[in-house]
Order: structure tokens, then C-alpha cells, then sequence
């Protein structure tokens, strides 16, 4: 049977890799650089208290790659840095973003922004890919399994000189099972937490923004979906206030429902959504928030 090395940068990644491994037909090896996961997996607990800088620990992890046919991550900014240097350091071939298997050495990925899907048949003896979650459902085997240390030589290169936690308690965008997102019309940053972040703290959700409202101020950086910010695959992308550009759908089109929340009846988000509701949205969000509230449904 096929060896898969997985790299994970957090406790819950393993847990996405589920099925993703047995449509591959192959056994995976958990590397946690971030936290160790608890899953039926054999564990390699690399003991780092935060994830070293990339370029300091590439050429480690590719060595430790060499007994594996393929090295895997959940696609992420870190993990498609990470295992881009280990490809350098191995010369074996990579994809980013898979969504589909269709064969040990042929894989399908979204690019230019979404815009196509292209399928790529790779040569050679190891595969590095990164892969979006939302494309393989099934989950890890749960309980525990063997933890082993490993030591992966930290070489000299760049320093982390500051690390800020993100504030408050809500999910990450790119993990999140519920997004609600809001455009331009919210304003300011005091309407756009109110509305929009009201929602998704009464649905448990993460918060996301369009880059025009990034760049107005009223969300933060952070917060932006597109082609220019995070890609997300939540189970329900609800966009308030969102004319639905090519850039912003770039960023949602795995998501499994879109809801779109607009005042125009022609906005082009809601040539993509699954539910649309043609309203304005400083009335119907709040009063949205207000009946999820009564009824206190959390996802
Ligand atoms: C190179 C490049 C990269 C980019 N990358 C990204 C990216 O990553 N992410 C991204 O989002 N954008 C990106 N953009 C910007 C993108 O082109 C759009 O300008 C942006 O997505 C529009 O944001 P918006 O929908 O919030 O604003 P607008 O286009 O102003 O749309 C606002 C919408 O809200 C509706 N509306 C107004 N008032 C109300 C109300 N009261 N109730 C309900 N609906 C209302 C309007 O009908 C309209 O449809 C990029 C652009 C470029 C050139």
C-alpha cells in the first residue's frame, strides 16, 4: 500500500484527511508540526510549541519525505509554503488545491482563480499535494494510535519576531462550517461587526468581507474572501451587502450553500446562489439574527 506522509499545522487537520487517504488507497502518517492531533493515525510528533518559519525546516521534512510515496497537506498559506520548498529540495512534483483523484499520479485543481479546473498527470516517484477539504468528505479514523517523537533539524533562515493572536473566539475562515460575509454598503466597522458578526456568533459561524470593504476599512484584512484573500468551503456561505465579483467568487465556489442577502435583483451573486433574497439587508440580517437567536439554532 501506498505511504502518505501528512503535514499538519494544527490538531484538527488530520481529521480532515480521512477521505481524502482512502480515495488515494493509501496510509497516512500524521506529522504534527502544530499541536498533536488525536486520531487513529500513527502520530509523529515533531514537539514544537509554534510552527518554525518554513524555510528553516524544509529541508528536514523533505528528508524525512523520502520514505513516503506522497507528502500531503490540507491546503493552506503555511502548507502550500512549506511543501513548495520540500518539492525544491526532493524535485518532485506538486499540485496545490486538489479536488478530485483520478488516478495515483493524475489529479484535478482549480486554477486561474477558479475560472478553470484542470486536471494534471505527474511523473516520478514521490507526489506532494496540498487538498481542499471540502472535495473529499469522511473523516479519520477516530481513537488513538501510535505517538512517536521525531526530531526535525531547525536550520538557520528566517526568525518569527512577532506573533499575535487573532481576537475573539470565532472559527477560522478557512476551517469554518458556516461563513457570513459582508460587503461595501455596511459602512463602518462598527455597522459591519453589529450586522454581519451578529449573525455569525448567533450561528456559531466565521465572519468574512468582500476587498472592497477591506479596503474602506470597515473589516479587517484578515477578513478578506477572494482571489486576493482566503479561499473558504464552508458548508453555508451567506453574503449580505456582496455584488458577487469574478474575485469574490473565486474564494466560494466550494462552498456547499451560498445564500445571498442583495437589494438588487440583478447583482450577479445571485446568478450563483442557492437561496437568494432580494432585500435590504439592515433590515432583514438583524431580524435574521433576532428569530436564530429565539430559536437558538447553533450549527
Ligand atoms: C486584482 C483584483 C483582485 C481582487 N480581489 C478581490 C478579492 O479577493 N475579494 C473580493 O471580494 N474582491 C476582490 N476584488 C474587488 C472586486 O472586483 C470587487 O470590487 C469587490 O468584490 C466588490 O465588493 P462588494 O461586493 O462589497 O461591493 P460593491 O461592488 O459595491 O457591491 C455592493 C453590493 O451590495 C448591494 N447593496 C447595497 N446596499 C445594500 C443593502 N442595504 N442591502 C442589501 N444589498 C445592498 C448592491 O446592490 C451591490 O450588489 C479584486 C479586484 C481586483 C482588480
Amino acid at each position: 500500500m501506498a505511504k502518505i506522509l501528512l503535514v499538519t499545522f494544527g490538531p484538527q487537520e488530520a481529521g480532515l484527511a480521512g477521505g481524502f487517504a482512502t480515495q488515494l488507497g493509501a496510509e497516512v502518517t500524521v506529522l504534527a508540526l502544530g499541536g498533536v492531533p488525536s486520531v487513529g493515525f500513527p502520530v509523529l510528533d515533531a514537539g514544537f510549541a509554534e510552527v518554525p518559519p518554513s524555510d528553516t525546516i524544509s529541508a528536514a521534512v523533505a528528508e524525512l519525505a523520502k520514505g513516503y510515496d506522497y507528502v500531503v497537506a490540507v491546503s493552506s498559506l503555511a502548507a502550500k509554503d512549506l511543501l513548495a520548498r520540500v518539492a525544491g529540495h526532493l524535485d518532485w512534483p506538486l499540485v496545490n488545491d486538489v479536488t478530485a483523484i483520478h488516478g495515483s499520479h493524475e489529479f484535478q485543481h482549480p486554477v486561474a482563480a477558479g475560472a478553470a479546473v484542470e486536471t494534471v498527470r505527474v511523473s516520478g516517484y514521490g507526489v506532494i499535494l496540498t487538498f481542499r477539504p471540502a472535495a473529499f468528505p469522511g473523516t479519520a479514523p477516530a481513537g488513538e494510535s501510535t505517538k512517536e517523537s521525531v526530531s526535525l533539524a531547525v536550520a538557520p533562515g528566517s526568525r518569527r519576531t512577532e506573533a499575535a493572536a487573532r481576537s475573539g473566539s470565532r472559527p477560522d475562515l478557512a476551517q469554518a462550517k458556516v461563513i457570513v460575509s459582508g460587503g461595501r454598503p455596511l459602512q463602518t466597522a462598527e455597522k459591519f461587526e453589529q450586522i454581519i458578526g451578529g449573525l455569525a456568533d448567533a450561528l456559531g459561524g466565521a465572519v468574512g468581507a468582500t476587498r472592497a470593504a477591506v479596503d474602506s476599512g470597515i473589516a479587517s484584512n484578515e477578513l478578506q474572501v477572494g482571489q486576493t484573500g482566503k479561499i473558504v468551503a464552508p458548508d453555508l456561505y451567506i453574503a449580505a451587502g456582496i455584488s458577487g465579483s469574478t474575485q469574490h467568487l473565486a474564494g466560494i465556489k466550494d462552498s456547499k450553500v451560498i445564500v445571498a442577502i442583495n437589494k438588487d435583483p440583478g447583482a450577479p451573486i445571485f446568478e450563483v446562489a442557492d437561496f437568494g433574497l432580494v432585500a435590504d439587508l439592515f433590515e432583514v440580517v438583524p431580524e435574521l439574527t433576532a428569530q436564530i437567536q429565539q430559536r437558538a439554532v447553533a450549527l
